[in-house]
């Protein structure tokens, strides 16, 4: 680029708005880079509008649509070095692409949140103590007098390296620091708090021997250059030990790894088992940090501090000093997916920045999304498969109890209360699985049938008996217990249905001497509930587990050996495509909950219609089986991964306008046939519920034969209905690869 001519950034802004804007850099500024030109990547700081604002250097450039003497310059750089690599910041241009959102807001969206604020990205430093020059030379003895003095000197004397202030504390007072200071014999300096290895090896736990199926699938992955991997392993087949042996081999590179996992907080195993493997520093990256943690995590990444990153969806657009492997468990989950704002799929970026990278990328599941495996039958992604559970467990074995030839206790078989009667009395854990939690999903009138609804939702208040209150689960309108039935008067209102709630008090009735843990939303609320329920299941002591969908993520648990699913038909019904596969996906989870280690588990599966052909094939042939062919039954009906799909979604308090602005959107979907044939359009469509929260939601779905195609579309209806008034009114988004319609 010539340097003669004017200097114009392009930055990108957090501002709803669609595009960038153009600043000049102001050559009084250049001496701040010691005359080098402003790189992208860079922050900076601008006038917008009336604000001042922190926004990206996206391209530096040295022509404008913009007549030169109408282009305000920047108030002043941030960085002499960018944040973000050339890398990195593509990724971040491609995503906001992608999935339709504005630049500025996906970056400083995904982006620590004191970034965004202008914050400086140096950790802090922490003040240090040493003995001084005197101090070395100094005997000890010679503050005999004053024996706290005495003992901060040889304290500091016997010590190795420099000691942050925060080790002193507890110890010695701030009067003795300050007197030995004051003396010459020690010193304080600021220094960024140095991570302290126990020793140099990298292992401090030895690898484990991998059996015949993971050497295999281990010697496949090829760990220089891209290569996309799926391991589709069972529950308890060891596709971590995998993870951790790939990853130690690119840590013996120099190279760092980024390990995505759903959820933190559910999973605090897997995060032990890396810092128990690694004597090397691990940063975790989650929901529950300061804005502070995150910051100083992102920098001990980008700087290379951090050798292993683990972290969930947002954790992919972390800057890396030289990142080596990506690995992403539990592919399949649905959290990968962001569901409001900029709605990126963290899974498909890892492979997008693998690719752009040039690294390999691991997806592991024993239950892959559909997407995945077509991407192995299409031979985009390597497929490598682990059928035996490691360490000698066996895969547990199925029963189908038929509800509707066995009566029920609370929504309990009694078949079903005598098999974990039998656990019990075996010293054994039960996991009972209900995925509804609360009381019960619904009150009734015994007279009428009249129900309590949400006057804001298009939904049953749910009955929540230790809060005295019904809650409604999509918007938490709130409501007393009413007395009488408003339709008829009659005072005989009833419970409907079971929630984990109910099943709780009965199963604690029911086996008085053994513990019920009860793990939902609910009962996890208070911080640390969930590691005390953990580490009760982790003693081993027989007792009942009973929860919903939180319990079928990845927790190992040891002595569990009968998994009981008290309703296998809920989601059997949703009319959204994805939802076979979803609930193939949620069994198969918590079922591999059971028999994970020496004693061989059980699955009881409570079922209305054990003949319905989803449950019937998951049961007797197994998730593979189910996934081709609902893959077959996407293919037919022209759906993901076929055929993409975007949705643009619209809701409003009066529903004409919703309609309206979709009605809209179709029709400049429809005049852009004109350049791209193959577009087609659904709707517009009430959404799956439609009345959310006191608004009326509707989608417009949009297919097209191919991506560019589609992405042209889109990208051109956003620029138009972005300058319609009524679009300012009514709230809307579009979701490309959307998880749920
Ligand atoms: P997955 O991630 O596939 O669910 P894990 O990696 O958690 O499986 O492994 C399940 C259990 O088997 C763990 O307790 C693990 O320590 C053990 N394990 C894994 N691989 C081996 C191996 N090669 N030899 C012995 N035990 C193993
Ligand atoms: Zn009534
Ligand atoms: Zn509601």
């Amino acid at each position: 680029m010539p340097q003669t001519g004017p200097i114009i950034l392009r930055v990108a802004v957090p501002t709803p708005l669609r595009r960038t804007f153009d600043y000049i850099f102001p050559e009084n500024l250049l001496k701040e880079l010691d005359g080098d030109l402003p790189l992208p990547g860079s922050r900076v700081t601008i006038e917008f509008g009336r604000r001042t604002l922190v926004a990206l250097i996206i391209e530096v450039t040295d022509i404008s649509d913009i007549a030169l003497e109408k282009i305000k310059p920047i108030n002043n750089i941030l960085d002499s070095s960018p944040i973000l690599s050339p890398d990195l910041l593509k990724l971040f241009v491609w995503a906001a692409n992608y999935y339709q959102y504005p630049i500025g807001e996906a970056l400083f969206t995904a982006l620590p949140a004191l970034l965004r604020k202008g914050e400086a990205t140096e950790l802090p430093t922490v003040k240090h103590w040493r003995v001084s020059e005197l101090g070395l030379s100094t005997e000890t003895e010679s503050l005999d007098r004053a024996p706290r003095q005495k003992a901060l000197l040889q304290f500091l004397k016997d010590k190795t390296a420099a000691v942050p202030e925060s080790d002193l504390t507890g110890l010695f007072s701030a009067t003795i620091r300050n007197q030995v200071d004051a003396k010459g014999l020690i010193e304080s300096f600021l220094a960024q708090h140095e991570p302290k290895l126990s020793s140099d090896e990298l292992l401090q736990q030895e690898n484990l021997t991998l059996d015949r199926q993971q050497q295999v699938a281990m010697d496949a992955i090829e760990l220089h250059g891209f290569s996309c991997n799926l391991i589709e392993g069972v529950t308890g087949s060891g596709k971590t030990e995998i993870y951790l042996q790939a990853i130690e081999k690119v840590l013996r590179y120099n190279r760092q790894a980024l390990v995505l996992i759903p959820e933190i907080s559910l999973t605090p195993q897997t995060e032990k088992r890396f810092t128990d493997r690694f004597n090397t520093p691990i940063v975790t990256i989650h929901s529950g940090m300061t804005d502070k943690q995150r910051l100083e995590a992102w920098i001990k990444a980008k700087t290379g501090e951090a050798k292993i990153i683990l972290g969930t969806r947002s954790a992919i657009f972390t800057g890396f000093d030289d990142l080596g492997l990506i690995i992403l468990d539990e592919e399949h989950d649905s959290s990968y997916k962001q569901q409001d704002g900029f709605k990126y799929s963290a899974r498909d970026l890892a492979v997008i920045r693998a690719q752009r990278e040039n690294i390999p990328v691991i997806l592991g599941s024993a239950t892959p999304s559909l997407e995945s495996l077509n991407n192995c039958i299409e031979g985009r992604y390597q497929h490598l498969t682990l059928t035996q559970r490691a360490n000698n467990a066996t895969a547990p074995s199925w029963r189908v109890i038929d509800l509707k030839t066995e009566a029920t206790s609370c929504g309990i078989a009694q078949s079903t209360l005598d098999a974990i009667q039998q656990r019990l009395d075996a010293q054994q854990q039960v996991l009972v699985f209900l995925n509804r939690r609360g009381y019960a999903p619904a009150l009734v009138c015994h007279n009428c049938g009249w129900s309590v609804d949400c006057p804001k939702c298009d939904s049953k208040l749910t009955v929540h008996r230790a809060r005295g209150r019904l809650i409604c689960h999509h918007c938490d309108y709130q409501q007393r217990k009413p007395h009488h039935c408003p339709s008829c008067n009659s005072t005989e209102i009833m419970t409907a249905g079971e929630g984990t709630e109910q099943s709780e008090e009965f199963l604690a009735k029911r086996f008085p001497n053994s513990e019920v843990i009860r793990i939902d939303r609910d009962s996890t609320r208070r911080k640390g509930a969930m590691q005390e329920f953990f580490a009760t299941a982790d003693s081993g002591k027989p007792c009942i587990l009973l929860g919903t969908q939180m319990l079928a993520k990845g927790h190992h648990f040891e002595n569990v050996t009968l998994v009981v699913i008290l309703d296998a038909d809920s989601g059997l019904m949703s009319a959204d495509f994805r939802s076979h596969e979803r609930i193939g996906q949620l069994l198969i989870q918590v079922a591999g909950r059971s028999g994970r280690g020496k004693l061989k588990g059980e699955v009881i599966v409570q079922t209305h219609q054990p003949e319905h052909p989803v449950l019937d094939q998951l049961f007797n042939q197994g998730y593979r089986p189910l996934a081709l062919q609902l893959l077959q039954q996407r293919q037919q009906g022209m759906l993901p991964p076929y055929r993409p799909l975007a949705v643009i979604r619209a809701e409003s308090t009066y529903p004409n306008q919703a309609m309206d602005l979709l009605n809209l959107a179709r029709k400049l979907c429809d005049q852009q046939r004109g350049i791209e044939p193959d577009i087609q359009c659904l709707g517009p469509l009430p959404a799956l519920m439609e009345k959310r929260a006191g608004r009326f939601r509707f989608i417009l779905q949009v297919t097209a034969s191919q991506r560019g195609q589609l992405q042209r579309c889109l990208s051109a209806v956003a620029t138009q209905l972005d300058n319609e008034k009524l679009a300012q009114k009514v709230r809307w988004s579009i979701d490309v690869d959307p998880q749920e319609l």
